[in-house]
């Protein structure tokens, strides 16, 4: 029996990465400096994945920026507009993935999107019809020498030609590229061949998905023609169940599979049955996407049979790769002592398999029985089950708005705006000087009136300068939220926050998801002191912001004791209490945001409406008890809603502002089959870049738009919030939109 990982968090307990890579960027640390931190990482990786245990280490789920990324720079599939950008490959790596880098030219990165139902996002390949594929895989071949170095056994991973080529984009049949593709894989094996590799893990995640008759073909077409040498095949997949797929599986000339037994129920028997029997199957038995400690010996019960059946053919791993979960819980030094007995990162994760073998080698189970007792009493605390939430639950009378949307139009008259009003996403930019006031008050170095004080001015200063550029709807900036999920997760009974729980979301971006553990209550008022506070300063309507159920689900580390759905239900109540607490001080604009609606969406197809049925549920919970002079709004910012439609019209927001300028308005076509009936308010220029857009640009924008909503349904906004941007250019995009807008308003 072995013990593996399918890849490791890289961006380092102390987040180095995150740290190394600013510092490069801003010209702080050289090349050399840079390189060697990431070195430090993957030693450090894998000296404490073997410390915990684990005997096959993986070499290559390392990488600079993104590991889709990596994989375009091991087939040479470089962008054609920087195809001769010549300045050095590591600028030339981070400029196609953030357009910028300390040398070189400054072209468009390319696309991020999400991987899988992740929150991680990987740089989407361009590939087109002449491409040229040149492989270079020196950078891997690099750390396999350096784990060998240190005494280590490598098991090098890539992405698979099947996957790497469905997340890819191309405008045309993607299948007809496979044979190039594989002409660059098989140059990839050879090399690897040379250079002594034993095991290959080769992951093809879209084996969960339910993959068409041409996708399958193409699987068995690429498999069967790629010429291994002595390299052994683990072909791995993750974030859902293959049950649909294992003939298609036993059919490819294989040496061993991986599988999730954990995101999904997996029939492992069924696997053991109809997998040829010389090869290996790891099982991936230990939740590689979420924190909670497992419960051993309820694993242990189910592994026994298993590995008497399969023998010296059974490995162990987390269910995917640890990149999801944060690196080490010994970290974690202020968290109550309960809940960090509950938890398992990704150090903890390792050491869990390695208590599981020796409990199935020897059939001694104490230890893991000992291990497991925490969990146990997680499942029978006092926090998992709060009497008086769930009967409040099964008793809710008001589960969505009383009046259509229409009577609510009509009553929401009373706010005066004009024709196609303005406003914006929420927050306003997150400057230096309100980080610092956040931070101090965090350090216990300013008092809780010195800090109500100094962000009240800030949100004073934010409501003046929108009273100066003219918008219509105003909103407080969110000066007080460092995150939209975490500042809502600090008022929640159930839920806790980490110090260093941080997960990679995109390059040297990272996240630290709340965890839920319990039943999750609201437990006082969280956002009116600063809303009433807002309005109290202007006659304008100030729209109150809260972050959506469904989003603070997805962006959090859910309990797995109770479905989601319950537990976007608990969440979907407290917001609603909110909102309740929102209109008894005044305010009659509130949006709830929902980012997150889409990647929640399941790995498989036939699995989208039950989930949406939920989702959608929630988010009309959570509104249900605005009157209908109160307008709610929400927001999502994503450009892909197509398959969605249905869905997002049935949230019934009065309002709905989603991101559309970076496809040029295009996501409306959609509309032009199916009417969006309610207001909705398209993004009319990109936050994502410091670009200010001109009013002319604009209003064409606001034209196309008019083709498919009618004037009285229109708003006018940005894409998404402004945190990220600089008050300059945030003032002069502004206010080139109201131009737009007021100039429209006469030609109508
Ligand atoms: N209200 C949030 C903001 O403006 C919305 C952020 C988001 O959509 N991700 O920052
Ligand atoms: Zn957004």
């Amino acid at each position: 029996m072995k013990l593996h990982t399918l890849g490791f968090p890289r961006i380092g307990a102390k987040r180095e990465l995150k740290l190394a890579l600013e510092d490069y960027w801003q010209g702080n640390i050289n090349k050399t400096q840079f390189l060697q931190t990431t070195a430090d990482i993957r030693q450090k990786n894998w000296s404490a994945q073997q410390q915990a245990g684990i005997e096959l280490l993986p070499v290559g789920d390392f990488a600079n920026y993104d590991h889709v990324l990596s994989t375009s720079l091991y087939l040479g599939i470089i962008p054609e507009r920087f195809a001769h950008d010549n300045s050095d490959p590591l600028d030339l790596e981070f400029r196609i993935a953030r357009g910028r880098a300390p040398t070189g030219c400054a072209c468009a990165a390319s696309d991020m999107t999400k991987w899988f139902n992740t929150n991680y996002h990987y740089i989407v390949p361009e590939l087109s019809q002449d491409m040229d594929i040149q492989v270079d895989i020196q950078p891997l071949l690099t750390q396999i020498d350096e784990a060998r170095q240190s005494g280590h056994e490598a098991k090098p991973v890539i992405l698979g030609p099947l996957s790497y080529l469905y997340l890819s984009a191309f405008e045309g049949d993607k299948l007809q590229l496979l044979p190039q593709l594989l002409a660059g894989y098989q140059q990839i094996f050879d090399k690897l061949n040379q250079a002594r590799v034993s095991w290959l893990q080769i992951d093809e995640p879209i084996l969960g998905l339910e993959l068409d008759e041409n996708w399958q073909a193409a699987f068995r077409q690429a498999y069967g023609e790629l010429r291994q040498g002595s390299l052994k095949l683990l072909l791995t997949s993750y974030f859902a169940s293959v049950d649909h797929h294992l003939d298609l599986i036993a059919s490819l000339p294989l040496h061993g599979v991986h599988l999730d037994c954990v995101a999904e129920p997996t029939d492992i028997q069924l696997a053991i049955d109809l997998l040829p029997r010389h090869w290996v199957v790891s099982l991936g038995v230990i939740d590689g996407r979420n924190i909670w400690k497992t419960d051993l010996s309820a694993l242990y019960e189910k592994l026994e049979p298993v590995y008497a059946q399969l023998n010296g053919r059974t490995w162990l791993a987390p269910s995917c790769s640890l990149l999801h979960c944060p690196v080490d819980l010994e970290q974690e030094n202020t968290l109550d002592p309960q809940v960090k007995g509950w938890l398992a990162f990704a150090s903890q994760k390792c050491h869990e398999l390695s208590l599981l073998k020796d409990a199935l080698l020897s059939g001694d189970t104490a230890a893991i029985e000992q291990y497991s007792a925490p969990v146990k009493a997680r499942l029978t605390s006092r926090e998992a089950v709060n009497k008086s939430l769930r009967d409040r639950l099964d008793n809710l009378k008001q589960v969505e708005r009383s009046e259509p949307y229409p009577v609510r139009k009509q009553q929401q008259q009373a706010l005066g705006l004009p024709l196609l009003p303005t406003t914006t996403i929420g927050s306003f930019p997150q400057t230096a000087e309100i980080r610092q006031i956040r931070a101090a008050y965090k350090r216990r170095e300013s008092t809780l009136e010195q800090y109500t004080r100094a962000m009240q001015q800030q949100i004073q200063d934010c409501i003046s300068r929108q009273e100066e550029i003219g918008l219509d709807v105003l909103v407080h900036g969110e000066p007080e939220r460092n995150d939209m999920v975490e500042y809502f997760a600090e008022f929640l009974d159930g839920v806790t926050s980490t110090r260093f729980g941080w997960v990679q979301s995109y390059g040297s971006r990272c996240v630290k998801p709340p965890v839920i553990y319990g039943d999750v209550r609201r437990t006082r008022a969280m956002t009116t002191d600063w809303l009433s506070y807002a309005q109290s300063l202007t006659d304008k309507p100030v729209k109150g912001m809260l972050t959506g159920p469904v989003t603070i689900l997805c962006w959090s580390f859910v309990r797995d004791d109770l479905s989601r759905d319950q537990v976007a239900r608990q969440i979907a109540l407290a917001v609603s209490d909110e909102v309740e607490d929102l209109i008894r001080s005044g305010i009659k604009i509130i949006q709830i945001d929902e980012p997150a609606i889409r990647e929640g969406m399941p790995i498989k197809q036939s699995q989208w409406q039950e989930y949406l049925n939920w989702a959608v549920a929630s988010f009309r919970l959570a509104s249900a008890r605005a009157p209908a002079p109160v307008q709610i709004h929400s927001h999502m910012c994503y450009s892909e809603f197509n398959d969605i439609l249905d869905a997002i019209i049935a949230l019934d927001a009065d309002v709905l502002t989603v991101e559309t300028s970076r496809s040029n308005m295009v996501l409306l076509d959609a509309f032009k089959h199916k009417a969006y009936p309610n207001d909705i308010g398209p993004g009319v220029y990109d936050i994502h870049s410091p670009n200010v857009p001109d009013s002319g640009w604009i209003t064409n924008l606001l034209k196309k738009a008019l083709e498919v909503v009618p004037a009285e349904r229109l708003w006018i906004n940005p894409d998404c919030g402004l945190k990220t941007r600089g008050w300059e250019e945030t003032r002069a995009s502004l206010e080139n939109m109201i131009d737009a807008a007021r100039q429209l308003r006469k030609e109508l």
